[in-house]
């Protein structure tokens, strides 16, 4: 059963279509890189998948199950968005946010310090710093902490090293890639970074003015990995 399918699926902004999808399925597990260049559709998609926007049109299935906003995969997903929005709070206030929300309170500070530790920031010194003294590659890598510390089936990721350093760059390509081994968290990926394409992508899907690449086409550019 794959992890998304979807159907029939247009989404438009206005009069502007900026996703015409009529059939795709996307495999579980592993990683699968979107492609394509900038206005393609990928930060579109990647809203839908993680049902934080309704297509306007269509029909989409997280592991079969029809999604909608009472469904229970609503709760399997989360998306780091390109421009990941913190709290005015501490760090750890971020990072225990969804935990809190969700009524997972045990363990809450060691859990927040685990993931943190992940993302290369050392809690001690970070645990308690205000949200406005990070700067925009450690706000990155909290912002990656907080989706990594709901342990997400799926983990929705969007040009997540696209506006940070080379440092925080490769601390979260390694915090995600721990994820993956284990946890077996699933991964969907929009990305430019060519080189960790090639190192974690499982299958890639290339995206042009809103359509999909047929897959034979793709790997035909791109290759298989
Ligand atoms: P990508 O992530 O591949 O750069 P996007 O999904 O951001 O592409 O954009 C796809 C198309 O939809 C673009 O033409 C973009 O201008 C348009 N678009 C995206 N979000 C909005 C929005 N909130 N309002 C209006 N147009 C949007
Ligand atoms: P940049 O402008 O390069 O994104 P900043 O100048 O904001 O980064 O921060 C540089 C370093 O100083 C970062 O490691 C950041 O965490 C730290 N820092 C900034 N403000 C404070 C503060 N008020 N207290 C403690 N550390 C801070």
């Amino acid at each position: 059963i794959p992890l998304y399918e979807i159907k029939n699926l247009i989404h438009k902004y206005g009069e502007k279509v900026a996703l015409k999808i009529d059939n795709l399925t996307i495999s579980d597990r592993g990683v699968t890189a979107l492609l394509g260049p900038n206005g393609a559709g990928k930060s579109t998609l990647l809203r839908l998948l993680a049902l934080v926007e309704k297509p306007t049109q269509g029909q989409i299935y997280l592991r079969g199950e029809p999604v909608g906003p009472f469904c229970k995969a609503f709760r399997k997903v989360t998306l780091l968005p390109q421009q990941p929005y913190l709290l005015k709070r501490s760090v750890f206030e971020n990072i225990a946010y969804g935990l809190k929300i969700r009524g997972k309170k045990k363990n809450l500070r060691q859990k927040v310090c685990e993931v943190l530790s992940w993302v290369g920031l050392d809690p001690d010194q970070f645990l308690h710093r205000p949200w406005y003294a990070l700067s925009g590659g450690e706000a990155q890598r909290v912002a990656l902490a907080s989706r990594l510390v709901l342990q997400p089936e799926v983990l929705l990721l969007d040009e997540p090293t696209a506006s940070v350093d080379a440092k925080s760059a490769q601390l979260i390509k390694e915090a995600v890639t721990k994820a993956v081994s284990l946890w077996g968290t699933s991964l969907i990926i929009a990305t430019h970074d060519w080189a960790w394409i090639n190192e974690i992508a499982d299958r890639t899907l290339y995206l042009i003015k809103g359509h999909v690449l047929p897959s034979e086409m793709s790997n035909l550019i791109f290759g298989p990995w």
